[in-house]
């Protein structure tokens, strides 16, 4: 059931964005606890050095190899953290 009801929030906001309707869940965390069948919200900060969204970023299309482009990034960060 858990991930079906994940399955239907991620779909309705791929939706939501395609069409232009609503608010979409952007700079926003939903956390759903099934167990006590509860949601929370957290305001998530933009990071300025996300690959992906930050000021410079170095992911501008999709990866072909997932796998290996996460190793190779995660290789570089570790090298630049042992400097
Ligand atoms: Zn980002």
């Amino acid at each position: 059931m858990l991930p079906g009801v994940v399955g239907v929030m991620m779909a309705t906001e791929a939706i939501k964005l395609i069409i232009g309707i609503g608010r979409p869940l952007i700079g926003r965390l939903v956390l759903y606890d099934a167990l006590r069948m509860q949601f929370r919200e957290l305001k998530v900060n933009r990071d300025e050095s996300c690959p992906i969204c930050g000021d410079n970023p170095e992911i501008t299309e999709l990866i072909d190899d997932y796998v290996r482009w996460y190793d190779e990034y995660w290789e570089e960060e570790i090298d630049v953290a042992a400097d």
